[in-house]
């Protein structure tokens, strides 16, 4: 009988599939080397209407043949602003796609903008995003400076050369007290966030001096407001991701009951007399570790650093901060907020030396999915997870380059076509 039903379903090649058909059958995958977690295992993977099961089902509809190729779980991305809904995004998602990323978190966008995106992502065969829309930050706090007298010269033509203001209660709310908070809530809840984004910026100069500085410290949040913003918020069922700077916003967001926090700190230093400022201690990890709060690594958003001559101190903190919280297990995750590509921050990790391949592949298929859709069962190869995978000819544990070379995807069983054959951005690009 098994036979029979073999000899009836078709037998596909990856190539000859029917791209973008919806696929609610039975599949079989076979001739993979599937990650484990540790290493690649060479099995047989059948999945149910997008699905993976344990046993094979009794019909299979389409047999693939991976041929032999290394299959890990899909990338992603948990901190970008590379989609937001305005310019080419098309091709935004395309290039996501065809790097095998395929869940992406932006945790400051503009919602009327991302409203853009609504017929082109968070399908079964398209790239899922999730979004903040608007952080929430103080009165001159960042990122207010950063929208209202940069980007919105850059954005100039999209937004009909608005005044400054333009970007107010878009892409961040204004909360300097309890009671401002209290009536912007509504607001921001209209906005239909996935999640909410809270700002830390140098924290201990609220009350005191703040340290000489040749160029402008960033502020955020008066700290004590935040862990009444995330009660709230977590009573709606939203999580809440913050950004930091200095040991002391890390500390503010963890003793908050903050989810995620989108920096390690160090990211920028503006003078090598102040690092303690930044170098977290044994006890802070293992705090965070005790939280079960996710970090993610944000190296490349040190190219907001103005002086050159501190690149180096900026990249030992970064080692010396992401070693520590490994060390304690702290799950940590792979975003690179303005970075060309989530490759150019793994890259930029590998330059670090702290990490060998596992590990990081380890943060990139397993955890950073948990921190982006934390209701779906995503990054492993088991039962009742969704069915999908990326795979490439050569063992990325002993050669990470290899994923740049990516020859099949499958989201949710359905093959997606690689349109692109370029590889990735293998360089470090600007930021702004
Ligand atoms: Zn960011």
């Amino acid at each position: 009988m098994k036979a029979l039903l073999l000899l009836l379903a078709h037998l596909y090649t990856f190539s000859a599939f029917e791209i973008g058909k919806a696929h609610t059958a039975n599949y079989e995958f076979s001739n993979g080397q599937w990650f484990d977690g540790k290493k690649f295992i060479k099995k047989t993977m059948y999945s149910v209407n997008g699905v993976w099961v344990d046993k094979r089902p009794e019909r299979i509809d389409s047999l693939f043949d991976l041929q032999n190729n290394f299959i890990l779980p899909p990338f992603s991305e948990a901190h970008t602003h590379a989609l937001e809904g305005i310019g080419h995004y098309k091709q935004t998602i395309e290039k996501y796609l065809n790097d095998g990323v395929f869940y992406v978190k932006n945790p400051n966008n503009i919602a009327p903008w991302t409203k853009n995106l609504k017929t082109e992502i968070n399908g079964p065969s398209t790239l899922d995003g999730s979004f903040a829309n608007g952080g929430l930050t103080s009165t001159g706090g960042h990122p207010e400076i950063l929208y209202e007298d940069r980007i919105r010269e850059q954005v100039s033509a999209y937004i009909d050369n608005a005044p400054r203001g333009y970007f107010k209660n878009k892409s961040y709310f204004t909360v300097n007290s309890e009671k401002e908070f209290e009536a912007q809530w509504p607001l921001i809840l209209e906005g239909k966030p996935d999640f909410i984004k809270v700002y830390l910026a140098n924290s201990e100069d609220i009350d005191g001096v703040p340290p000489v500085s040749k160029y402008t410290l960033r502020k955020g949040l008066d700290p004590t407001l935040v862990p009444i913003i995330v009660k709230k918020a977590h009573k709606e069922g939203l999580r809440v991701s913050a950004h930091v700077e200095t040991r002391v916003d890390f500390l503010a967001a963890l003793n908050s009951d903050v989810d995620e926090i989108t920096h390690t700190p160090g990211f920028y230093l503006f003078s090598k007399d102040e690092l303690d400022r930044y170098r977290l201690r044994e006890e802070d990890a293992k705090l965070a570790a005790k939280k079960g709060v996710f970090v993610v690594t944000t190296l490349l958003s040190r190219n907001l650093t103005e002086d050159p001559g501190l690149m180096p101190f900026v990249k030992e903190m970064q080692a010396y901060n992401l070693s520590l919280l490994h060390k304690h297990k702290v799950k940590i995750v792979i975003g690179g907020d303005h970075a060309p590509s989530p490759w150019a921050e793994v890259l930029a990790l590998l330059e670090l030396d702290i990490f060998d391949n596992l590990t990081i592949l380890k943060m990139w298929c397993e955890v950073s999915p948990q921190t982006i859709f934390p209701d779906r069962k995503l990054g492993q190869f088991k039962a009742g997870y969704e069915a999908s995978f990326i795979g490439m000819e050569d063992n990325p544990i002993l050669d990470l380059t290899s994923v740049t070379k990516i020859t099949k995807l499958v989201k949710q069983g359905h093959p997606i076509e690689k349109t692109i054959n370029t590889p990735p951005i293998t360089s470090h690009g600007s930021n702004h």
